[in-house]
């Protein structure tokens, strides 16, 4: 029986990860449940999973999920601790009792725990691909320091992890990555000027968290990809290219020399990457229904456009540049997808304040994760003044009667 940590346990993944581990019970279990403020959805997860430890954002939110619980009427001798703060993740994610350690946080507040986890030799389901868009080459070097088995959980990337078995890595030439393009793939580029929140909220194939559905929308998310497959399997930028595939069937093709492509395709639902990084290098029965060839009525690949999708090839630009750049560029963008989402700034400006960002910020080399986390800051208030600059020309723009 292996015990899982699962950090992000109310998020889209999280979810998935605990459907996975419901269907395995003979498997594995839940040792540390920890999310941010969603107590209901936790309560009810620890009332079904009955976890040792719990850790939430706040203080107000560990007071509302004591209340549930104890109007659940669970028994007291089996309710878990329940902790808050980034300490407590970390000690949830590095705990002797945790065998896999998912990481499913969003954005660089999962970092430090993922990180700690790593650096205890602990198996990881990667989902949070932020950890190494912000600090791969620390992350990489601390996995093999500490025997650390990184297997991504990213569809693509562990399409990758699948279709890289079939030979040596020195065979290999290129990676593919496959995107679905999102919603605005036929989207004329000069009417993105005019695209709501609610249809960049709407991806056409996934049903994910929000801060990734609108970096698909931009193509921000395959620019993370890239960087993302950079570092787990040692490529230079310019070997992994992206290929818009709208049915997202196929998640990755590996190219070996000989010039045969292997492919991985499965259906669209996380649940079959999260079985697979929690039990490689065996396979289970899968947690999905098959793929239903009678419904697949073609495949179809196109080159992405970075005229229209800019910041894809920004990511391409920070990955080469290296240091403190990929992790300017995921900050930048955090913030400006939530200025977008509450209606700050329009859906090119996301670009913008992101790319005014990495240009305006110096370029450092980070030497420790509290580097990062001090280059994150930065660069979040940095983003976080270029979005109040835009907010205010706005509103001034704008004729009075319409202020
Ligand atoms: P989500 O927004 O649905 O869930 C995020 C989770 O993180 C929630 O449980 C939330 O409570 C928790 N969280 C946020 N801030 C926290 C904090 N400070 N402390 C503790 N918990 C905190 O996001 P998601 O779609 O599940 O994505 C999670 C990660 O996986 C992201 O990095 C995303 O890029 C990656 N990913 C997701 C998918 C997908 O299909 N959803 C696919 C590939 C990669
Ligand atoms: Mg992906």
């Amino acid at each position: 029986m292996t015990a899982l940590t699962l950090l992000g346990s109310t998020g889209s993944i999280g979810v998935s990860t605990l459907d996975v581990v419901r269907r395995l019970p003979e498997r594995f279990c839940i040792f540390a449940l920890c999310a941010g403020r969603n107590a209901d959805l936790l309560a009810s997860q620890i009332a079904e999973f009955r976890p040792q430890l719990v850790v939430v954002e706040t203080d107000s939110v560990r007071a509302s999920l004591m209340e549930r619980l104890a109007s659940a009427g669970l028994d007291s001798g089996s309710l878990p601790a329940v902790e808050t703060g980034p300490a407590a993740l970390v000690a949830a994610a590095t705990a002797q009792d945790a065998g896999i350690v998912m990481s499913a946080i969003v954005g660089v507040a999962g970092l430090q725990a993922t990180y700690e986890a790593v650096k205890a030799g602990k198996r990881i389901g990667l989902a949070n691909k932020e950890v190494l868009v912000a600090s791969g080459k620390l992350v990489m070097e601390a996995a093999r320091a500490h025997n650390s088995e990184l297997i991504p959980v990213d569809s693509e990337h562990n399409g990758a992890h699948q279709a890289l078995r079939a030979g040596r890595r020195h065979e290999v030439t290129r990676l593919i990555l496959t995107a679905s393009g999102g919603p605005f793939r036929n989207t004329p580029k000069d009417q993105l000027r005019e695209v709501t929140v609610e249809q960049a909220l709407n991806h056409p194939t996934w049903k994910m968290g929000q801060r990734i559905t609108i970096d698909s929308a931009t193509m921000m998310n395959k620019g993370f990809e890239v960087i993302e497959a950079c570092w787990l399997f040692d490529f230079a930028p310019s070997d992994v290219d992206v290929v818009i595939h709208p049915q997202s069937s196929v998640h990755a093709m590996v190219e070996y020399l000989d010039g045969s492509l292997l492919a991985q395709i499965s259906t669209t639902d996380m649940r079959m990457p999260i079985q697979y990084a929690l039990t490689w290098p065996e396979r289970l029965p899968a947690p999905v229904p098959p793929m239903d060839w009678s419904s697949v009525r073609s495949l179809e690949f196109f080159p992405p456009d970075l005229d229209k999708f800019p910041l894809l090839r920004l990511a391409y630009e920070a990955q080469l540049s290296g240091g403190s750049a990929p992790c300017t560029l995921n900050a930048a963008d955090e913030i400006a997808v939530e200025a977008f989402v509450n209606r700050q700034i329009s859906f090119p400006e996301i670009h913008a304040v992101v790319a005014e960002t990495l240009s305006r910020e110096p370029a450092r080399s980070p030497a420790s994760i509290a580097d990062v986390l001090e280059i994150d800051r930065a660069s979040r208030r940095r983003a976080g003044e270029l979005v109040r600059q835009r907010s205010q020309n706005a509103t001034s723009a704008q004729p009075a009667g319409k202020r």
